[in-house]
C-alpha cells in the first residue's frame, strides 16, 4: 500500500522526546507570574535556560538542515514537532522554530548568498539574534502586496528607502528585518513591483513608533516609520524585483507552520472542553452526557481530524516538491476556522470560567482571532481554491486535481 498514515519510528520517536520535554520542562518553567509585563527579564532567562535543557536533549531547531545545527527535519516531521511544542506558550521559542524567525530561516537559506547567510543566517540559528518580517502596511490593504508602497530608490551603492509599516511581529529586540519595498513602481507585471532587503534595524531611519495594542495585549506588533533609511545594493535578499516571489516562497510553508502550532492548540481546547463535560454536574447528569455538548465535542472532533489530514496532506506534497499551494489554502483556511470554532465551544462548556482569566481559553480565544486574516485572510484563500476548481474544471471537466488529487 502506498498510502501510509504513520510515523517512521525515527520521526514518533522525535515527537515522543518532544513531548515529554514540554511536558517535564516547559509546561512547569511557565508559571503564572512569567505572563506579567514587569517579569521581562524572568521570562528571557527562563527561555535561556529551556533552550540549555532542550540543546542537551537534541531538541533544536527542527526545520533547520543539520549543517545549519538543526535537526534536518522535513515538513510532515515538523508538523508533529510543532504541534506538541503549540501545547505550551513558549514551546517554539524554545526549539528555536518561533514566527516569524522560522520563516525567515527559511527564507535567508533560500534565497541568501554566502555573506549574508554567514552575517544573518547563523546567528539566528544559533539563537544569539531575532529578526522580523516587514511587508504589511496601514494605508493599503496587506492581502494585496502588489499595493505596497514603502518606496526604495537607487543612490550609488545604497538603496534610500522611506515607508510605513505595521504589525510587524516582533520587530522590538530584532536586530534585523527583511523588509519589502517597492524598487520599480512602473514594472509591467505588478508582481516585479517589490524587492526584499535585510535591514540593520541599528541603522538610522529604521523607527520603531509603538508596539500596537491588540484584543488580546501587546505582543510585539510594532509599527515603524522608514525615513530615508541607507540599505546597500548587496543587502537585497534574492533578485531585484522578486519580492512578491519571495514572499510566497516563504508563505507557503509559513502559513502550514501556523497551522501545525493550531493544530495543538485546537487539540488542547477540546481535552479542556471534554474534561470540563466529564465533571461539571447539572439537571441530573454531567455535561457529557448531554446531546447538545456532545454535538460540540463532536463537531470538534470531526473538524480536528481533517485539519490534521489537510496538514500533514499539505505537508507531503511541500517534502515531494509537488505544487501545494491549493493544499495550503485549504489547510489555512480549514484550520483557523476551527482553531477560533473550537476554542469558543470550549468556551462555552465552560460557561462563566471559560470567560475569565483563570482559565487560559478566554485568552487563547483573543489569539485565535487573528488566525482568520492574517497570512492570507480566509476570503482570499477562498478565492485562490474557487480559481484553481474552476480551472480544473475547465481542463478536465472534472475537479479532482484541485481537491488535494488524491487517488479517490
Ligand atoms: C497577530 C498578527 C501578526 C502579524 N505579523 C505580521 C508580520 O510579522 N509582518 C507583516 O508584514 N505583517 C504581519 N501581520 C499583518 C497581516 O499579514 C495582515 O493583517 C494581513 O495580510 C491582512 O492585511 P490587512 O490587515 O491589511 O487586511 P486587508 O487586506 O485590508 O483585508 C481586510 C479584510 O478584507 C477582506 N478582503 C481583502 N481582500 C479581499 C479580496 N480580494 N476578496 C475578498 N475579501 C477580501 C478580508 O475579509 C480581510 O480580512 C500580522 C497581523 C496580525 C494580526
Amino acid at each position: 500500500m502506498a498510502i501510509e498514515f504513520s510515523f517512521p519510528p525515527e520521526i514518533e520517536d522525535v515527537r515522543q522526546r518532544v513531548r515529554e520535554f514540554m511536558q517535564e520542562e516547559v509546561e512547569k518553567a511557565e508559571t503564572d507570574d512569567l505572563w506579567s509585563s514587569d517579569n521581562r527579564r524572568k521570562l528571557i532567562e527562563t527561555i535561556f535556560k529551556l533552550r540549555a535543557k532542550a540543546q542537551e536533549r537534541g531538541l533544536w531547531l527542527p526545520h533547520m538542515p543539520q549543517e545549519w545545527g538543526g535537526m534536518g527535519l522535513g515538513p510532515t516531521a515538523i508538523a508533529a514537532v510543532s504541534s506538541e511544542c503549540a501545547r505550551t506558550r513558549l514551546g517554539s521559542f524554545v526549539l528555536n522554530c518561533q514566527a516569524p524567525d522560522e520563516g525567515n530561516m527559511h527564507t535567508l537559506l533560500h534565497f541568501g548568498t554566502d555573506a549574508q547567510k554567514e552575517e544573518y543566517l547563523k546567528p539566528l540559528c544559533k539563537g544569539f539574534k531575532r529578526s522580523c518580517f516587514a511587508m504589511t502596511e496601514p494605508e493599503v490593504a496587506g492581502s494585496d502586496p502588489t499595493l505596497i508602497q514603502t518606496l526604495a530608490e537607487r543612490d550609488g551603492d545604497d538603496w534610500v528607502i522611506n515607508g510605513h509599516k505595521w504589525f510587524i511581529s516582533g520587530a522590538r529586540g530584532a536586530h534585523f528585518a527583511i523588509l519589502i519595498a517597492r524598487t520599480d513602481p512602473d514594472a509591467e507585471v505588478a508582481q516585479e513591483r517589490n524587492t526584499a532587503f535585510i535591514v540593520d534595524t541599528e541603522s538610522s531611519g529604521w523607527n520603531v513608533v509603538r508596539d500596537v495594542e491588540t484584543m488580546s495585549g501587546s505582543h510585539n506588533h510594532c509599527e515603524i516609520r522608514i525615513e530615508n533609511l541607507r540599505v546597500p545594493h548587496a543587502n537585497i535578499l534574492g533578485r531585484l524585483g522578486g519580492g512578491h516571489e519571495l514572499g510566497q516562497v516563504r508563505l507557503g510553508p509559513a502559513r502550514l507552520a501556523h497551522c501545525m502550532r493550531w493544530i495543538g492548540q485546537i487539540e488542547m481546547a477540546l481535552e479542556m472542553m471534554i474534561e470540563r463535560a466529564r465533571t461539571r454536574y447539572s439537571h441530573g447528569s454531567y455535561l457529557s452526557d448531554k446531546q447538545g455538548i456532545q454535538w460540540m465535542i463532536a463537531d470538534s472532533g470531526m473538524e480536528l481530524y481533517a485539519a490534521k489530514l489537510m496538514v500533514l496532506h499539505a505537508a507531503y506534497k511541500i517534502e515531494n516538491k509537488l505544487d501545494f499551494k491549493t493544499e495550503v489554502s485549504y489547510a489555512k483556511h480549514h484550520v483557523a476556522q476551527t482553531l477560533w470554532k473550537v476554542i469558543d465551544r470550549a468556551v462555552q462548556v465552560h460557561g462563566a470560567l471559560g470567560y475569565s482569566t483563570d482559565s487560559p481559553l478566554s485568552g487563547m480565544l483573543a489569539q485565535a482571532r487573528w488566525a482568520r486574516f492574517a497570512d492570507g485572510a480566509d476570503e482570499i484563500h477562498q478565492m485562490r481554491i474557487a480559481q484553481q476548481l474552476i480551472r480544473a474544471h475547465e481542463r478536465n471537466g472534472s475537479v479532482g486535481s484541485a481537491v488535494g488529487d488524491l487517488p479517490l
